[in-house]
């Protein structure tokens, strides 16, 4: 995955095409390092800990 293709929500972090996040309406940024992949949100600890309430990727820092 090619970072400047997406960008990242600056709200929930969700990775995105767009200029706005599908997900919350918030604003995304180019701006963003590394990713991870939520697959089972329910069964996973990382999702838990920032928050993440539906599967997809997720930029773990967002600027
Ligand atoms: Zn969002």
């Amino acid at each position: 995955m090619a970072g400047p293709v997406y960008r990242a929500c600056k709200q929930c972090n969700f990775l995105t095409e767009m200029d706005t996040c599908p997900r919350c309406g918030g604003q995304t940024s180019k701006e963003w390092q590394g990713f991870v992949a939520v697959i089972d949100f329910e069964k996973s600890e990382i999702a838990a800990k920032m928050g993440i309430t539906a599967n997809g990727r997720y930029a773990l820092k967002v600027r």
